[in-house]
């Protein structure tokens, strides 16, 4: 007896009538051929999947190294100190540090670029508390106490027992345990960086502040010399705590003018601003239903993952946006006087500059995070389908093997002979499902391509 049964097979096999032999035969000769195209079909849309994201990775935005991206890390991190040189109308160009390094993660060029287009205001040293009763005198002795950054937090929990090496050696996977399986290690190393960058920018801006401190101490001891030109003269200290407001949100006394938000005209300083920002993407909320168990995220349509844009913290008008005046009677720093000679100029025919910054502005990349994330979600069910389908089409060739395993090709013909419990309208379906995942991804991908193409 062949391997593979046939007609002839079939009516030499007498005992079972013709017309069922017949039908069953056909049934699994098409099992077999349709079981071939829907596995291909489930091999094409793996591997296309795996082709798009590899030409994607290959085109312009070239996958970045993980080495490439922690340098990029690095050189943010590094733009996130304060330098005392570095001042805008009495401001600076980093936070003061009232929220944690980690929770710092808006665009740092282009927040540097709004400042010092005096878009946005700087950021300020904040004041505790500010007395109206105070002299020029002991707001300028107050201000002079004031630290460049906030303290640290040295000791944060995560990175407790985590090694960190030598800091000024740029490898450090030694540090790495090689026990661990790959993707514990990957863990481990990204651990590793986040610990020393923390140490990192401590350091850096400890050497900012000493740097500071020497110049100032410089200053008071030569009283005959000049000032350091980005040092404040006393002058300047005085006009910018006396004309401050306290923002509503951290509670701090910051030197205005402070930034309002567009909606309700409420004062809003630079360091919370940045803080607020789109929630992660997400599925909308709205349609949850308590009393039913709640779909997996894995089954939704990754199209429907949503990013909204943030609210105002005050009267959650959604697109939240402020605007800045700059103060024109105080243009010192970057593109304006030395803070050490400003003296307050009057400005008599006075433009009023007003200019309106977004949160989106300072993190644009929210759009390319929602495509990564859909894109990513639909690889992950376009997978898991592909799983199921294949395991759907193997699981009654199995059931139907009643000998050994390795008797394959038995258990096909007999598969093929005793029908498999596939039915054919079972199969269209699959099949259908299976070219519409297809069509369905690749219509989304082009989608994103012309978008991206579209950017560039
Ligand atoms: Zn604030
Ligand atoms: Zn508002």
């Amino acid at each position: 007896m062949g391997n593979v049964p046939t007609k002839l097979d079939q009516e030499s096999n007498g005992g079972r009538s013709v017309n069922s032999d017949t039908s069953a035969n056909v049934t699994g000769e098409e099992v077999r051929a349709r079981g071939k195209r829907t596995t291909s079909l489930v091999g094409s849309i793996l591997s296309n999947n795996r082709v798009r994201s590899e030409s994607n990775a290959g085109k312009g935005s070239r996958k970045k190294s993980t080495r490439e991206k922690e340098e990029q890390k690095e050189d943010n991190a590094r733009k996130l100190v304060i330098r005392f040189d570095e001042t805008v109308d009495g401001g600076y160009l980093a936070p003061h540090g009232c929220y944690s390094l980690e929770k710092v993660d808006y665009d740092v060029d282009i927040v540097r670029k709004l400042i010092i287009d005096r878009k946005l205001a700087p950021f300020y040293i904040p004041l505790q508390d500010f007395d109206e009763s105070w002299t020029k005198e002991e707001v300028t002795k107050i201000v002079d106490g004031l630290p460049l950054h906030a303290p640290f937090n040295e000791h944060v929990e995560e990175y407790e027992d985590v090694p960190v090496g030598n800091l000024k050696d740029p490898f450090f996977d030694h540090l790495v345990d090689k026990s661990l399986s790959k993707k514990e290690q990957r863990k481990m190393h990204a651990l590793i960086f986040k610990a020393r960058l923390h140490r990192k920018r401590i350091q850096w801006q400890e050497s900012e502040n000493n740097a500071y401190l020497e110049q100032k101490y410089d200053d008071r001891r030569d009283q005959s010399t000049t000032t350091h030109k980005f040092l404040p003269n006393d002058e300047l200290k005085y006009e910018l705590y006396k004309n401050g407001a306290e923002c509503p949100i951290c509670f701090l006394y910051i030197p205005g003018p402070l930034n309002y938000s567009k909606c309700c005209q409420q004062p809003i300083c630079t360091e919370c601003f940045v803080q607020i920002k789109r929630a992660d993407p997400h599925f909308p909320h709205d349609e949850v239903d308590p009393t039913k168990p709640q779909a997996d995220d894995s089954e939704k349509d990754p199209n429907l993952l949503i990013s909204e844009p943030s609210s105002c913290p005050y009267c959650a008008t959604p697109n939240f946006s402020v605007t800045y005046t700059p103060p024109e009677e105080r243009k010192v720093g970057i593109n304006g006087q030395h803070p050490n000679s400003f003296i307050p100029v009057t400005i008599t025919e006075r433009e009023i500059k007003n200019y309106t910054v977004t949160s989106d502005d300072i993190r644009p990349d929210w759009e390319s995070k929602l495509n990564k994330e859909r894109a990513r979600l639909a690889r992950r069910s376009a997978n898991a389908t592909a799983i199921h389908v294949s395991n759907r089409l193997i699981g009654p060739h199995r059931t139907a093997t009643t000998g050994s395993d390795d008797s394959q090709s038995e258990s096909t013909s007999r598969a093929g002979g005793r029908s498999t419990g596939i039915t054919d309208n079972a199969l269209d379906e699959l099949e259908r499902q299976m070219v519409n995942e297809a069509i369905r991804l690749s219509l989304q991908d082009e989608k994103r391509k012309r978008k991206e193409s579209k950017k560039n």
